[in-house]
């Protein structure tokens, strides 16, 4: 996980102002620090750590169930944990099982330039056919198979171990590259700061609010689920409602009360708020009544 990509997920809210040079300062610079799940096995039971070998023949593997399960040509999967990936087609399989699924390709390029996790590309080739990417951020699926998400106390503590994990890194530095040195400070400044928003906002009894469903989930395997879910609901579900559903999807989101968004991305808009409402309503959880209805009426 890079820093800059941290910066890009922080959004500028109400920075004290004699933090807002270090804030301006701070969002310009590209310092990587990487994270690596150390050798043995995730929480929910899978291998991590793998040597290449065994990740690369585990990829190919899951690769060529994907290609048959979507259709897909072109598959990349390098930079992907096996479990990921695993989950990716698992939940891929079980969509299929409603409405087909298909995707020309499923590369990891394409939702790093987007900043999402993941997404479903609509392109439409030269003979006028549709063609579907799904894109894949491997960095960003690690950052969250890191970070707990799910309450104030995870994300705080995220961002004290973050702060804390900088300030060591900036005593390694020698004095003589003192510019790299203030740098790193001042990320673990912006990443403190960040504790200190939070701390605020918890003491002020705001609701937390979580960043999307998946980080509903702790670091695994239910994330990537609700991610891929996510975008289904995009691809095979809300780019196909038809007229009347479309009209009652979007009134639903206009309508929603501040409280009743399940999630920050779903305030985006209403495909958003479609999408992850369908993300909770396929993990059995409560979604809105709206989105219930359309999907029951529908076979799957
Ligand atoms: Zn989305």
């Amino acid at each position: 996980m890079s820093l800059s990509d941290n910066f890009t997920a922080f959004k500028k809210r109400d920075v004290p102002s004699d933090l807002d040079d270090l804030y301006n300062e701070a969002k310009d610079l590209d310092i990587k620090l990487n994270y690596r799940c150390p050798k043995g096995t995730y929480d929910d039971g899978f291998a991590c750590g793998l040597d290449k070998t065994t990740k690369k023949d585990q990829l190919g593997k899951i690769s060529d169930s994907i290609k048959k399960v979507v259709g897909a040509t072109d598959v990349k999967l390098t930079g992907i944990q096996p479990r990921d990936a695993k989950i990716i087609l698992d939940t891929l399989e079980k969509e299929s099982k409603y409405i087909p699924i298909r995707l020309e390709s499923i590369i990891n390029t394409v939702a790093r330039k987007s900043g999402g996790t993941m997404m479903i590309n609509r392109e439409r080739s030269r003979n006028g056919e549709m063609k579907y990417t799904l894109g894949i951020s491997p960095k960003q699926m690690n950052d969250k198979n890191i970070f707990d998400r799910r309450s104030y106390s995870a994300m705080i503590n995220n961002y004290r171990n973050l702060a804390a994990s900088y300030n060591k890194q900036a005593s390694t530095v020698p004095d003589s590259k003192s510019d790299l040195k203030r740098s790193i400070l001042v990320y673990a400044a912006k990443a403190e700061l960040e504790a200190k928003l939070l701390e605020k906002h918890r003491d002020e009894g705001k609701p937390y609010v979580p960043e999307t469903v998946s980080s509903m989930f702790p670091p695994g395997a239910k994330q990537v689920e609700a991610t891929t879910l996510h975008e289904c609901g995009h691809y095979r579900w809300f780019s196909s409602l038809n007229n009347d559903d479309k009209t009652a999807v979007n009134n639903a989101y206009r309508n929603a009360e501040k409280d009743d968004f399940p999630s920050s991305r779903s305030k985006m808009n209403s495909g958003e708020w479609f999408a992850e409402n369908y993300a909770l309503f396929r993990l059995g959880m409560k979604a809105d009544p709206i989105v219930e209805k359309i999907m029951k009426s529908k076979k799957g």
